[in-house]
């Protein structure tokens, strides 16, 4: 394996601060919606409660994508990156260069 380590990490660590501060700026977002009921109907209340549950589901996606980030520079760090965690073969170059955190070979992902 011939992958530049020192520049994956470089690029899984930008990309972790980048999850991060999106995380910490929406935050504020996701606290329980404060509803004027005289001026709000039925369907901006759904509306409001449907944008909590994207802001929501987008939070988990992002907490999902850390944990990604988290295991990939822990294999670095054992030796292990670039070969699948499922069937121990090398990962296609171009995949990693796709998504550095990705701990599946094409053929164990599809
Ligand atoms: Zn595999």
């Amino acid at each position: 394996m011939s992958h530049d380590l020192a520049k994956i990490r470089k690029t899984l660590k930008a990309h972790k601060a980048d999850v991060l501060a999106a995380r910490e700026s929406s935050a504020g977002e996701r606290a329980p919606q404060e509803l004027d009921q005289t001026r709000v109907g039925r369907l901006s209340r759904m509306d409001a409660l449907q944008a909590q549950a994207m802001s929501e589901a987008l939070d988990q996606r992002r907490g999902v994508e850390l944990r990604r980030i988290d295991a990939a520079l822990e294999r670095i760090d054992g030796g292990e990156y670039g070969f699948c965690m499922t069937c121990g073969d090398p990962i296609e170059l171009k995949r990693l260069e796709l998504d550095p955190a990705t701990a599946q070979c094409a053929g164990c992902a599809a």
